[in-house]
């Protein structure tokens, strides 16, 4: 073990410290600085595979104790990374003399958090927010764009799926502003929208600095706008109050980014202030670019003004990946966290059963290399990777969100009456029954607010999607018949 030693690093296989949680914080914020730098040089995907499981522990006299899962990880490192990581300690970031001291995870000695395989996890849950590399602007205002360094062109693959979007991207990148305005990159979930708006953004970035790109996400720029009217109460007739600075913040903008707008659905408040917003933005020519996990004839509630607005420029969909995309993808993803010796035979097996997106695809290759690196420690074979996309397909069935109109199908099948019945008006017992039921359904199996529930059940508002879901889990702490039928529907779901 005394091999891999060397001057900054030592290993502590015993691992018994006590470490006070002053010194854990700080050596957290530290390890995050730490990760920061290693990041400028190598790739994001290479520190997910071999640092996200690694978990600070203490910081002390200029020593950084972190925690490794085992000692075979921690040789890897060192083979892989010596030059790197000492390259960051000679930079002084831990201090004068500064050291990295590894203690291996042992069960039961710390504290963290344990699944069947805390590295596994570790890994899947892997958040450092990246090079949303905050710009220091003339006037002292701190500007952030919010874009993922990792989002760029050159790390994601093109193919028949999304030509299209990537040809406007580029040609936008080329110039922002010109005739693919707005741009509206419209897919299903973990195809690639985010990674390919955000690609324009540092694109347009790279090529000058000082632009103000911003991008962010649907329900964050809905909560900066309803923080900002509770704060101030803005009332845009006469433009006065709180908001009024969010919104020459925004009508500062040289491009904004806004993903996901289907979750503006039933805001018309925010859809209000997005619609002022995108005319002074337009009107000086400045580029917008929205994402949207639904083609814009079947967004409901949204005004048709905006609707014919994001309609204005280019609107560009993303497919489902190929087979052969998805195989490109994964040999990508591979070279990416630097393993190189996988057989075609498993990156096809996995082309050919991981099928939904590019999320998921991500997700089991993640999971195959943990596996291969901690537990079975061998190389990916096809053994290893049929093991591990069984148990990885178990969990996103399990885990896969419920759509609302799946809940209304199922619902109205059980009780033999039809769809239109439950989204109806109609007040007959059993419908009236049958809807409730399906409303608490919807709120208890997925992520929508009580608003958009009511919306999808044909315009029906949040109070009574509240009152059939009170009404029914009251009900079901009571009476046995409405478990069994509940337990039924939702075995029913799980078929669909
Ligand atoms: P969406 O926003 O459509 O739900 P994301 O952009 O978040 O999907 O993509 C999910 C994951 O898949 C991200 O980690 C992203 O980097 C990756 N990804 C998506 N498309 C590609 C691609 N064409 N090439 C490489 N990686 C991709
Ligand atoms: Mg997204």
């Amino acid at each position: 073990m005394t091999d891999f030693l060397t001057n900054s690093h030592d290993l502590n296989s015993s691992g018994m410290d006590d470490f006070s949680s002053r010194s854990s914080e700080v050596a957290r914020d530290t390890w995050k600085k730490f990760l920061e730098l290693l990041s400028q040089n190598l790739r994001q995907a290479e520190i997910k595979t071999w640092f996200s499981v690694i978990v600070p522990k203490d910081f002390e006299n200029n020593v950084l104790t972190i925690q490794v899962p085992s000692t075979d990880f921690y040789a890897m490192i060192e083979k892989r990374y010596n030059k790197e990581i000492n390259g960051i300690i000679e930079s002084g970031l831990l201090g004068k003399g500064g050291k990295l001291k590894y203690v291996v995870y042992q069960q039961g000695l710390f504290e963290t958090p344990r699944t069947d395989n805390p590295a596994q996890t570790k890994i899947t849950d892997f958040k450092y927010p990246y090079g949303s590399s905050q710009q220091k602007k003339e006037n002292g205002e701190v500007f952030s764009s919010n874009l993922l360094i990792r989002h760029t062109f050159e790390n994601f693959v093109k193919g028949e799926s999304n030509e299209l979007a990537v040809a406007a991207a580029f040609a936008i990148a080329n110039n922002p502003g010109g005739s693919y305005n707005p741009c509206l990159v419209y897919g299903g979930v973990g195809v690639g929208k985010t990674h390919l708006v955000q690609a324009i953004g540092n694109e347009i970035l790279k090529r000058n600095p000082d632009k103000r790109v911003y991008y962010l996400t649907t329900p964050d720029f809905t909560n900066q706008f309803t923080t900002s009217i509770a704060r101030d109460k803005f009332d845009f007739s006469n433009g006065k109050g709180g908001a009024k600075k969010l919104d020459s913040f925004y009508k500062s903008l040289d491009v904004l980014i806004l993903d996901d707008i289907q979750n503006l659905e039933g805001k018309p408040g925010t859809q209000d202030f997005m619609y002022q917003i995108f005319n002074s933005l337009y009107n000086q020519k400045r580029q917008i670019i929205f994402s949207s996990d639904k083609p814009i004839s079947q967004l409901k509630s949204i005004e048709e003004r905006l609707i014919s607005r994001f309609q204005w420029g280019i609107t560009v969909d993303i497919q489902p990946p190929s087979w052969e995309m998805r195989v490109a993808i994964i040999q990508k993803k591979l070279e990416e966290a630097n393993i190189n010796d996988v057989p075609d035979d498993v990156i096809h097996y996995i082309a050919t059963n991981i099928k939904d997106s590019i999320r998921s695809l991500e997700g089991c290759i993640v999971n195959i290399i943990a596996e291969s690196l901690l537990v079975t420690k061998s190389e990916i074979n096809l053994e290893l990777a049929e093991r591990v996309v069984h148990k990885f397909l178990g969990t996103v069935r399990r885990s896969k969100s419920v759509s609302i109109e799946n809940i209304i199908f199922a619902t109205a099948e059980y009780f033999k009456i039809s769809e239109n019945q439950i989204l109806s008006r109609k007040r007959t017992k059993e419908i009236a029954f049958a809807r409730q039921i399906a409303m608490y359904l919807a709120k208890e199996m997925t992520n929508y607010t009580l608003e958009s529930i009511g919306l999808n059940f044909g315009g029906k508002d949040h109070a009574t999607v509240l009152y059939s879901h009170n009404m029914i889990k009251e009900n079901l702490k009571k009476n046995n018949e409405l478990h069994d039928i509940v337990a039924d529907i939702k075995s029913a779901l799980a078929k669909l």
